[in-house]
């Protein structure tokens, strides 16, 4: 009786819910500069963000079939004083409404801001949060209860791929921004991402059609 009754508020709470009782919910973690917005090099105000096309269609469909959707990006520009932290959570606020404006949402935002060998402390530091570390991962995963096993992280850097399969999640490349860059230096790759792509909105559409397990 109990756990029917569980299982039933569970459905009605959470519809299409990508979670598993014992293991968590399934997350897509999200690149930020050359995956959701266009790469300007050390974004600094809120008039440079351009999304790329059909971004937030694809987070909106990721929304709509229940996954976490977490943006995971390398801020290096605060420790090497091209912008205050200040300023980069103003430029995240406006990323997220302007996503909103599209019925787009992320679950959750994680930075990091650190550079090992430039700047000032706390800054300059060897962190365990820089990409490929999985420090932002690991974090977003006790705050918000994923399963990082069957998650995946889509970027347009190797790096992207890296983290992902540090957690035994799975890493999508994307070409847009920096993609056909990383792309260009394939041969040096220890192993290859679960796929390669144009853009975001066609990884999603890999991940909702090709039976990504679960
Ligand atoms: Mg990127
Ligand atoms: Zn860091």
């Amino acid at each position: 009786m109990n756990s029917k009754l569980r299982t039933r508020n569970l459905k009605s709470a959470t519809p299409n819910s990508q979670l598993s009782p014992s293991r968590g919910f399934r997350a897509i973690f999200l690149d930020r500069d050359g995956t959701i917005c266009e790469d300007v090099g050390y974004l600094n105000s809120i008039e440079q963000i351009l999304l790329i096309p059909r971004a937030a269609a694809a987070i909106r469909r990721l929304n709509e079939n229940g996954f976490k959707t977490v943006m995971v990006t390398n801020q290096s520009g605060v420790a090497r004083g091209f912008f205050t932290e200040t300023r980069l959570q103003e430029v995240h606020a406006e990323l997220t409404r302007l996503l909103r404006e599209e019925g787009a949402f992320l679950d959750g935002v994680y930075y990091c801001p650190h550079y090992p060998d430039e700047g000032e402390e706390p800054y300059r530091r060897i962190c365990d949060c820089r990409k490929p570390a999985p420090g932002l991962l690991l974090q977003a995963a006790e705050d918000l209860g994923l399963d990082l096993p069957a998650s995946l992280m889509i970027g347009d850097h190797y790096s992207d791929v890296e983290c992902a399969q540090r957690v035994g999640a799975q890493g999508i490349l994307v070409l847009t921004g920096h993609g056909h860059e990383a792309l260009s230096k394939k041969e040096n790759w220890p192993s290859l991402p679960s796929i390669i792509v144009p853009d975001l909105y066609e990884a999603v559409r890999w991940i909702l059609f090709n039976g990504v397990k679960g």
